[in-house]
C-alpha cells in the first residue's frame, strides 16, 4: 500500500516543516517538501522515526528473563505502544540455563516475527551476569559471575548478540571483549568500578560503550574509597574524554536530574549518547512488588508507578517507555531533534542497525511515529502498517 505521512518531519539533524514521508511496500520511498499528488495523506503535528531501545528488561508484567516467547511478545508489544519499533531484549544476572532460555525465546519470536508481535528484535543485549560483585545493584547476586569462554562462546556463536556487557575489572574481561568485538557486538562496560587504567585496557580490547551513565559505575569518589589517594579518573572521565566512546542515560526523570541529562548531552553530543528505558516488568503495571529478572529467581523490587526501587537500597531501573524519555530530555532543555536522534539513529548506528532503520531516510523500513504537539504518541507504523492496540 502506498500512502504519505505529513507534519513537521524529524530528520537526524533538522526539521522539514512541512515535510512529506512517502511510504511504499513497507519502506520509506521518499521524503519531500512538496505535497504528493494522488496519495492518501495522514497529517499529524510531528513525524518521527520509530525508536530503538538497546537496554530494556521487560514490560507489561513480563521480563525477557522469564524465557518464554509469550513473555517476549508481551514486553515487545508494551514497548511498541511507547514508540520503540526495535528493541534489544536485555539479560539480567541468572543461571546459564536461564540465559539460554531467554536467548532461545527471543530467537524464536524473531524467526516468526510479524508486526502483531510488537517491536522488532534483531538481537539481544547480553548484559548480566558479568558484573563486578560490589556493583550488582538490583540484580540477583546469586547469578553474578566472571566471564569464561566455555560459557560465552556458545552465546556469541548464535550470532544473536548485538550488545555485550562486562565489568572491565573482572578476570577474563579482556578476552570477553575481544571475542564479543570479533562477533560484531557493541562492547560495553557496565556495573563496574573500573579505573581509568582498566578502561584503557578495555578500550584496546574493543570496549566502546558504557551502560546507564552515572548508575552502577565508578566515580572519582568510589575509586577513592577503594584505592585511596591520589584520586583517580573513573569511567565517567574516560567516556567524556574519549571521542570513540558512547554511553546511554535512563532519562525517566527519576534516576538523573534535568541538569545531569542536559550535561550528558552538552558534553557528549547527540551522536555519542543514547536514550534507553532500562525498563523492567512493572512498566504499564500498577504500583506493587515485582521480580527483577526471572519470575521465580529474580530479586524483588517495588514500583511506585514512577520508578523501580529496593527500599533502603536504591533505584531498580525504570518503569517508563522511550516516549517518556524523549519528553524528559526536551523538558531538560535538549532540542527535540537531538532527543529524537538519541532515541533512534544513534542507538541504531552504535549497534550496526542504521543501514535499514533509525531515521526517515528513503530505502529504510517504514517504522514511523506520529506525535502530538505535546510529544505524546498519536500512532505507530511498523513496516508501513498502522499498529492497532
Ligand atoms: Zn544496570
Ligand atoms: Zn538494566
Amino acid at each position: 500500500m502506498n500512502f504519505c505521512l505529513t507534519g513537521k518531519v524529524l530528520l537526524p539533524d533538522t526539521i522539514l516543516d512541512p515535510g512529506f514521508v512517502h511510504i511504499r511496500d513497507g519502506l520509506i520511498h521518499a521524503v519531500t517538501t512538496a505535497a504528493p499528488t494522488g496519495l492518501p495523506l495522514t497529517a499529524a503535528p510531528w513525524v518521527s522515526p520509530g525508536f530503538l531501545d538497546i537496554h530494556v528488561h521487560g514490560g507489561a508484567g513480563a521480563d525477557y528473563m522469564d524465557g518464554t516467547p509469550a513473555a517476549v511478545i508481551t514486553a515487545n508489544r508494551a514497548h511498541l505502544r511507547h514508540g520503540a519499533t526495535t528493541v534489544l531484549p536485555t539479560t539480567t544476572t541468572g543461571s546459564p540455563a536461564e540465559l539460554t532460555a531467554m536467548l532461545q525465546a527471543c530467537q524464536q519470536v524473531a524467526a516468526q516475527w510479524t508486526p502483531s508481535h510488537g517491536a522488532r528484535l534483531p538481537g539481544i543485549h547480553f548484559y548480566g551476569p558479568y558484573f563486578a560483585p560490589e556493583k550488582v545493584g538490583c540484580h540477583s547476586p546469586a547469578g553474578q559471575r566472571s566471564p569464561v569462554p566455555a560459557e560465552y562462546e556458545a552465546f556469541l556463536a548464535t550470532g544473536f548478540l548485538r550488545v555485550a556487557t562486562c565489568a572491565a575489572e573482572l578476570p577474563g574481561a579482556l578476552d570477553f571483549y575481544r571475542a564479543a568485538a570479533a562477533h560484531g557486538c557493541l562492547v560495553t562496560c557496565g556495573h563496574s568500578n573500573a579505573t581509568w587504567t582498566q578502561m584503557e585496557a578495555a578500550f584496546t580490547a574493543g570496549m566502546r560503550h558504557v551502560d546507564h551513565f552515572w548508575c552502577a559505575m565508578s566515580s572519582v569518589a568510589s575509586l577513592r574509597s577503594t584505592y585511596g589517594t591520589p584520586m583517580q579518573a573513573s569511567m565517567e572521565q574516560f567516556v567524556l574524554a574519549t571521542p570513540d566512546m558512547s554511553t546511554e542515560v535512563i532519562a525517566d526523570g527519576q534516576h538523573l536530574s534535568p541538569e545531569l541529562l542536559r550535561f550528558a548531552w552538552q558534553m557528549l553530543g547527540p551522536r555519542r549518547l543514547c536514550l534507553v528505558t532500562d525498563a523492567n516488568r512493572a512498566l504499564d503495571m500498577p504500583p506493587g512488588t515485582y521480580r527483577f529478572g526471572h519470575h521465580t529467581t529474580g530479586s524483588w523490587f517495588e514500583s511506585n508507578g514512577e520508578v523501580g526501587f529496593v527500599p533502603g537500597q536504591g533505584l531498580a531501573s525504570s518503569v517508563c517507555g522511550l516516549d517518556h524519555m524523549v519528553r524528559q530530555m526536551v523538558a531538560a532543555g535538549v532540542p527535540l531533534v537531538d532527543a529524537i536522534r538519541m532515541a533512534s539513529l544513534t542507538p541504531a548506528e552504535r549497534t550496526g542497525l542504521a543501514h535499514d532503520r533509525g531515521s526517515l531516510t528513503p530505502g529504510k523500513l517504514a517504522d514511523i511515529l506520529l506525535l502530538n504537539d505535546d510529544l505524546t504518541l498519536r500512532s505507530v507504523y511498523l513496516a508501513g502498517n498502522l499498529v492497532h492496540w
